[in-house]
């Protein structure tokens, strides 16, 4: 087996445990399975889509309580300054940070992925004002390169190109300005090599700007060592800030004087409460603000992000790769006898949070999956994708979520045709 760069060696993969006395045992032990406790879910339901929205914390429900009632009841207008919910978007960006292996300052809290990637990609545009390539990856998220061709259209000098992942390398030729990369792929899961590639890009002086979405919160992640220019993440994926929660934006600070946010609204400028006519930015990645943070939505995610503290995110991803290891395992049987086809790494060191299974039937199975109290989703055209949380899955869930899904397969439940009806959001 391969060395893992980023692991420790006590975090070595752990033999998969053989029966649910087995698996309560090593999460009795597991000082991390402490986690669950502070999030709400529903009893009875495996949580497999953490991924891709993250579960209640207690502590943003409890902090939304009071920013609601407490705060925007009591103190209307005067919160801004009473509560600091003007600081509220950097005080939350200084939590995501450490997470991705940047400083504070390097990071803004505003907005969504969509709407960062293109204010990043727009202004990188201008950094590199000789080149006029964009690159990307096949079947790379959707809305990276929707966003994208929205920026060509205003750009008619500007040319997008498209290879396959496995050409990225190959493609950094001396007209592309901008490298725009998923860290993990949502699809299947599988990594990006995120310092090999940012190093090589900045060496082709090509920018460099990852979507972190299906990864912070999840691996470790080390932009400033790695030399990367840019990142885009999501907040309520494995960050767990709620549905719609603000995204973050990372900008190396090496770019913060020359950078050029082109949506240069007042919450991105120096001193927004002078009123002036001209625009000023702000220091540092502050100016990728363009309107007013949305504060409730702040609250919760900047709550939420208190489970970090203290956690390793390399210990996160290891104890994510013990739990879909396990789930491979006990899965296994019923994934062989029922024709699915891991599209997911082979390999437990490419891998990312989660697992997908390449099945013709995939979108019932998944409902029925779901009936049974095992929610994963479903990922167009073919895919049962199941994530990996690490922070509020237990070994015993899995083990549970696995017997669950054997008995949907063995007795034919997903063929009913309710689950056949595709509903709005899959
Ligand atoms: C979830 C996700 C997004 C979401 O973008 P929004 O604009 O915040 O809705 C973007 N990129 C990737 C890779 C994602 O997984």
């Amino acid at each position: 087996m391969a060395p893992i760069p980023e692991l420790a060696p006590e975090l070595a993969p752990e033999p998969v445990p053989d029966s649910l006395a087995a698996c309560r045992r090593l999460d009795r032990d597991d000082p991390l399975s402490t986690l669950t406790g502070r999030f709400r879910l529903p009893t009875g339901i495996v949580y497999l889509d953490g991924n891709s929205l993250g579960p209640l914390p207690r502590a943003s429900e409890a902090a939304v309580r009071r920013a609601t009632a407490g705060e925007w009841g009591r103190s209307l207008v005067r919160g801004w300054n009473d509560e600091d919910w003007i600081g509220l978007p950097t005080r939350t960006a200084a939590r995501i940070a450490p997470l991705i292996g940047a400083e504070a300052e390097e990071v803004a809290c505003a907005d969504s992925v969509s709407v960062n990637l293109f204010k990043l990609a727009a202004g990188a545009l201008a950094l590199k004002p000789d080149r006029k390539v964009l690159l990307a990856a096949e079947r790379d998220f959707p809305t990276d390169g929707y966003m994208l061709q929205g920026l060509s259209r205003l750009r008619p000098d500007i040319r997008i190109r498209i290879v396959p992942h496995h050409e990225i390398a190959g493609a950094l030729s001396n007209d592309v300005a901008l490298l725009v990369l998923s860290h993990a792929d949502y699809r299947t899961g599988a990594l990006a090599d995120l310092s090999g590639l940012s190093r090589q890009a900045a060496e082709a002086g090509v920018l460099t700007l990852w979507d972190l979405s299906h990864t912070a919160g999840l691996a470790p992640i080390g932009l400033a060592a790695a030399g990367a220019d840019m990142a885009v993440g999501c907040g309520y994926k494995y960050l767990n800030g709620g549905p719609g929660a603000p995204a973050f934006a990372f900008l190396a600070r090496r770019h913060h004087e020359a950078f050029a946010n082109p949506l240069s609204g007042w919450m991105g400028h120096e001193r927004p409460f002078d009123f002036a006519p001209g625009y000023a930015p702000a220091a540092g990645a502050a100016r990728l603000m363009a309107g007013t943070p949305p504060i409730l939505s702040l609250t919760a995610l900047h709550a939420a992000l208190e489970v970090f503290e203290g956690l390793q995110p390399a210990a996160l991803l290891a104890r994510s790769r013990t739990l879909s290891d396990l789930f491979l395992a006990r899965a296994a049987p019923a994934l062989e006898a029922h024709g699915f086809t891991c599209v997911s790494p082979a390999r437990r060191e490419a891998r990312g949070g989660h697992l997908s299974f390449a099945h013709p039937q995939a979108y019932p199975v998944v409902q029925a999956l779901i009936a049974a109290g095992v929610i994963g989703d479903f990922r167009a055209p073919d895919l049962m994708r199941l994530g990996f949380s690490p922070l509020f899955l237990r070994r015993a869930d899995v083990w549970a979520a696995a017997d669950r899904f054997a008995q949907v397969m063995e007795t034919g439940a997903w063929r009913d045709p309710a689950f056949a009806e595709k509903q709005r959001v899959t």
